[in-house]
């Protein structure tokens, strides 16, 4: 038989040079003569081996309990060197794979391994040694106190995470894999499954294929979906688009810092700036376009907390304000915080016009009522004197006249409601006898109290100080107050006209009271009954406008007085307003005669009024 037929007899000759090197090395020098002829004896033998196998790598294999020679069991375990399988199980080696040309050197750098205290890889490497491979061995478990157990590599990922889990190299090959590109690594793991190089090929082959078919399916099916939210957003702002521009009036679009977004058209034209140049400034730069914002921080209180900046103020006049305010609308996000605002800013110059409009048309309505007004109620007052007192007709032309002055009333509620709005009620505060006020607004009221069978009186503490007010818008508070109590008052009660000193922390101030002895207001009705338009109970049929008691008390603390009530349902209510006393003149307080709009800062009364 021929080498290439029976190798055997060289690879025990090969295994006994190698293991007499190994033993060799370490008891002399590596150019001592008995190592060199030992290793000279390996390199020449695996130079046959490798001839008589046609050139193909040679690779010594340590199994559980057998030593085979590519592949084909030689000896077992038992029957090793201890300077062999120390070399093996020492190192975790599973193959030792000899390559063609292995020379002295390299088989010098193999048997001083075992004096190494690192990976035998490394050092193999370190020594420049390439024709001499090791794989290591994939241990299956550990015996308590036992050594590892070499198993042959299963090329399954059960066993190997098996033993990757429970052999202590297991933590190396992970810290090595997490170091390595996935190439490597794949090596890596593919060196652990099997010593068989094309196999090996295969399986990173195989690996790396699968790999990218799955990321390739994930990333695709990750951008389907990113494509079709794209989709959605550039049809979403189409439309938006459309619909901005398509709008008749200005739009903007501000971001919660009232920094512009979106302008149509329109808006560009009222500003006289292309979006492009306006883009991410703030609303507030734009003069044309700040009359028309409101502050929508202050004014549209968010439910969330988050307000928009105060810096989105507003100027203007309130009624334009109020006008923004209607048509600004709140952009929220889906956990309900305010994001930005869309407004509709209308043209100031026609918002003002309309103003004016209005103004003119209440003016001139309320004059072109009032003068045939005068002349019937003249007319019929001429015809109440000529008539005589127990005429039938009588009763007729008295409820005539008095209808014509409630009319009279209202015209003259609504116009003084107009003047308070457009800040254009002036007052004229003189000192004043309050003994004469309380007595000329008696006066004006007794023939409709008496008409209706009510007592009306009035009675003033001696010696009171004169008071600081117009004396004329003065009385006309208290008509108002008293009419009030007459028309809630049922026939034969009473209303108590008094004016007293203030006293301790009010001594500053004269009270003027109308008590009346009449329905009375609840407790929860007397806060709203100061609003405009507000009319709690129903008193006579002809009621008034509900403005009566708004316009009343705006008069009252516009002259730095005080109005305020006491009253229950169905016991009466007493008003009492307290009015300044004059300190001589200079010393008086300055009253806001023009009440003129400032952004944010609204007195009580311009909010009651809407203003
Ligand atoms: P109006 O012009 O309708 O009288 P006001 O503003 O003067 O409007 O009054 C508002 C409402 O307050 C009245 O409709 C009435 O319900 C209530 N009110 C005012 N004064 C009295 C009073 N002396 N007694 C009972 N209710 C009153």
């Amino acid at each position: 038989m021929t080498e290439a037929q029976d190798p055997k007899p060289l690879w025990f000759s090969f295994l006994k040079a190698f293991t007499r090197a190994l033993t060799q090395i370490n008891l002399y020098k590596p150019d001592h003569p008995q190592v060199r002829q030992a290793l000279d004896e390996g390199q020449a033998l695996l130079g046959r081996i490798s001839d008589a196998a046609g050139g193909a790598d040679f690779s010594v294999t340590l199994d559980n309990d057998k030593l085979l020679m590519n592949g084909t069991p030689l000896l077992t375990a038992d029957k090793l060197p201890n300077s062999l399988k120390n070399l093996y199980t020492r190192f975790r080696i599973q193959t030792i794979t000899f390559s063609r040309g292995v020379t002295g050197d390299d088989l010098l750098a193999l048997c001083q391994v075992q004096a190494y205290k690192g990976e035998a890889r490394d050092f193999l490497k370190e020594k420049g040694v390439e024709r001499i491979k090791l794989n290591e061995a994939v241990y299956a478990k550990v015996e308590a106190g036992g050594q590892p157990q070499p198993v042959q590599a299963p090329g399954q990922a059960g066993a190997v995470q098996a033993a990757a889990a429970a052999e202590p190299g297991a933590a190396k090959v992970a810290e090595a894999l997490a170091a390595q590109d996935l190439q490597s690594a794949l090596s890596t793991l593919a060196g652990r499954a099997t010593a068989d190089q094309d196999e090996q090929r295969k399986i990173i082959e195989l690996l790396t294929v699968k790999f990218k078919q799955e990321l390739e399916a994930a990333v695709g099916s990750a951008l389907a979906e990113v494509r079709r939210e794209k989709k959605k957003i550039e049809n979403d702002m189409v439309r938006t688009e459309s619909v901005m521009t398509s709008m008749a009036g200005g739009v903007v679009v501000v971001d919660r810092e009232g920094k512009i977004l979106m302008m149509n058209p329109e808006a560009e034209a009222i500003s006289g700036k292309p979006l492009a140049e306006l883009s991410g400034r703030k609303i507030m730069d734009l003069s044309q376009l700040e009359n028309q914002v409101v502050s929508l921080a202050k004014e549209i209180k968010p439910e969330s907390g988050t307000d928009i900046t105060k810096d989105v103020e507003r100027a203007g006049s309130t009624g334009l304000a109020e006008t923004v305010k209607r048509s600004t609308a709140i952009i929220q996000n889906e956990e309900g915080k305010i994001v930005g605002a869309v407004s509709v800013p209308t043209d100031a110059a026609k918002l003002k016009e309309f103003e004016q409009l209005q103004q003119d048309f209440i003016a001139n309505m309320t004059h072109e009522l009032r003068s045939p007004l005068t002349s019937i109620k003249a007319a019929l007052e001429i015809l109440g004197r000529e008539s005589s007192p127990s005429a039938p007709s009588r009763g007729i032309l008295n409820t005539a006249i008095r209808n014509t002055e409630r009319l009279n009333g209202i015209i003259t509620d609504i116009l003084d409601f107009s003047k308070l709005q457009s800040g254009k009620l002036v007052f004229h505060p003189e000192d004043a006898q309050p003994e004469e006020v309380a007595k000329e607004a008696v006066e004006a009221m007794r023939a409709w109290a008496s008409s209706k069978g009510l007592n009306l009186s009035v009675s003033s503490e001696p010696g009171l100080q004169r008071i600081y007010a117009d004396r004329r818008r003065t009385v006309q508070v208290l008509i108002n107050l008293i009419s009030n109590s007459i028309k809630f008052t049922p026939q034969g009660g009473s209303i108590k006209v008094s004016a007293d000193a203030g006293r301790d922390a009010m001594a500053g101030y004269v009270f003027f009271s109308v008590a009346d002895t009449g329905c009375g207001i609840k407790k929860e009705d007397q806060d709203k009954i100061f609003e405009k338009f507000v009319q709690v109970a129903a008193g006579e049929k002809a009621g008034g406008t509900g403005l009566g008691l708004a316009i009343t008390k705006a008069m009252i603390v516009l002259q730095g007085g005080k109005l305020s009530l006491e009253s229950e349902a169905g016991r009466g209510a007493t008003f009492r307003v307290a009015m300044p006393v004059f300190k001589g003149q200079g010393d008086q307080p300055v009253f806001e005669q023009v009440p003129e709009m400032k952004p944010g800062n609204k007195s009580w009364w311009q909010k009651l009024l809407g203003m």
